[in-house]
């Protein structure tokens, strides 16, 4: 019998705290989280979409229950100039498939359901406090956390605080990312009627779009725009890489990249007559594959952003479903540990193995070279949409002047670029995608 204060404490109320903590408790563990916000939720901030596959895992009828905004049914990817837009539009009825379906969320009710539930699971809750320090014991097995000048010991901490955790840096030893690999999110909240989102985006009752902006959104640096629309709002922002976007070179900051992207023509008759009610900025992992650090110590796992669980692939962006599938992880494998005896690193490897089976790992790791990719690959977001408008203008343009073949409009307009040098770009793109 353990003399510790709980079998397992859970740091942070996001996506994977809160289900590591559902999980942990639903298994008849004694739980604490310790969440830094005065409520789960107060300080989070999503685009927008969570795939629903590993909530469904965890909560199989998240439908009926879960606040969720709107099933995501039509995808939409626009390549941005100052002034022209190239959009795709699909739908589908595969998109509403279950098991691949996706949802627009808001974290404040989503994170505060996923709490409740884990409180009704029997997890006890401290909100409002952070935790400052892992405590460790002589032979530096994590045995607790320090948190608002109170020491709390368990069998196993799991350490569940997000992008940029300080306990992974000070108190676990893992390396702080490169700036290269975090990029700054900032968005904002724009009330409108349901039937108006309805009409702007040609939308069935109660269904929803995503929209992703590559190009101008970040002012041709690395990154892009979003747009999600909930039942009566819209989320609308921006993610761009700090290493870009926070140098010297860089005449626009961030916020005033937002300023703008809210008045291009493909975006400011969205937000038209809207009312902004909220306004948020949060860091984001993007480094992908190359930045996940160690996560299984004696004594402790790391799940979520935490451990760098994040992809940004341009038309996909997903964390959610990451943290999601990880906390249930890390909270199955700790039970294990804990009955086995066994916390050290070595008793707590089923999180690891589970991990790397899961889709978690394994996509990270298909997709490994995409940012490194992207971070090389200034010509998408500068001559790319350029030469797109270039392109569509020569296509849709009539003007009463005989007209040339198109292919002959159109390969001057890719040669200025050079043919070769666009199309071994496309071929290094496409090999990582
Ligand atoms: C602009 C932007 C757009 C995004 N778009 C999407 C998207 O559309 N789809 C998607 O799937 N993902 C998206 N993501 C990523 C996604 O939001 C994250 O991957 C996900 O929220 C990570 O969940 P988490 O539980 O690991 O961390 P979080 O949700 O950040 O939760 C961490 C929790 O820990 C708490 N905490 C932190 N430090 C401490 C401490 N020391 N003590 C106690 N508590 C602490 C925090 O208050 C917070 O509640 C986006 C992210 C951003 C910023």
């Amino acid at each position: 019998m353990s003399d510790s204060d709980f079998d397992i404490i859970v740091v942070g109320s996001g996506c994977a705290g809160a289900v590591a903590a559902y999980v942990a408790a639903s298994a008849g563990k004694s739980v604490l989280v310790v969440e830094r916000g005065v409520y789960a939720g107060a300080k989070n901030m999503t685009g927008g979409r969570i795939y629903s596959h590993s909530l469904k895992e965890v909560f199989p009828d998240f439908e009926q229950e879960a606040p969720l905004e709107r099933k995501i049914t039509h995808e939409r990817i626009a390549m941005t100039d100052p002034e022209s837009a190239m959009t795709i539009d699909f739908t589908s009825p595969e998109l509403a498939r279950e098991g691949q379906d996706s949802y627009s969320v808001l974290r404040g009710p989503f994170d505060q359901w996923l709490a409740a539930k884990a409180e009704e699971a029997g997890a006890e809750y401290i909100c409002g406090i952070a935790v400052e320090e892992l405590m460790r014991d002589e032979t530096s097995k994590v045995v607790g956390v320090r948190a608002g000048g109170d020491e709390i010991t368990a069998e196993v901490v799991i350490v569940a605080e997000g992008v940029n955790s300080l306990l992974c840096e000070r108190s676990l030893g893992n390396p702080r990312p490169k700036p290269s690999q975090m990029a700054v999110g900032i968005k904002e909240v724009f009330e409108l009627p349901a039937q108006v989102i309805e009409d702007r985006f040609l939308l069935p009752e109660g269904e929803g779009a995503a929209m992703l902006f590559v190009g101008d959104a970040t002012h041709g640096k690395v990154g892009g725009g979003f747009l999600y629309t909930n039942k009566d709002s819209i989320s609308l922002g921006l993610v761009a890489t700090i290493s870009t976007a926070g140098d010297g070179d860089n005449p626009t900051p961030v916020y005033q990249m937002l300023a703008d992207f809210k008045e291009h023509p493909a975006v400011a008759p969205i937000i038209k007559g809207a009312k902004l009610v909220e306004h948020s900025g949060h860091m984001v992992p993007e480094g992908g594959y190359v930045m996940i650090p160690q996560y299984v110590f004696d004594g402790a796992l790391v799940a979520g952003e935490a451990a760098g669980l994040c992809m940004n692939m341009g038309y996909q962006v997903r964390g959610m479903d990451f943290a999601v599938a990880s906390g249930r992880m890390a909270a199955e494998a700790a039970c294990e540990a804990i009955d086995a005896g066994d916390v050290s690193a070595a008793g707590l490897a089923g999180y690891k193995q589970r991990m790397e089976d899961s889709f978690v790992i394994k996509d990270l790791a298909t997709f490994q070279k995409w940012p490194h990719v992207m971070e090389e690959w200034d010509a998408m977001f500068n001559d790319y949409p350029v030469m797109v408008r270039e392109i569509f203008n020569a296509m849709f343009c009539v003007d009463g002047q005989p007209q040339q073949p198109l292919r002959r409009r159109i390969m001057p307009i890719v040669k200025k670029r050079g043919l070769i040098k666009t199309a071994r770009e496309v071929r290094k793109a496409v090999s990582a995608l």
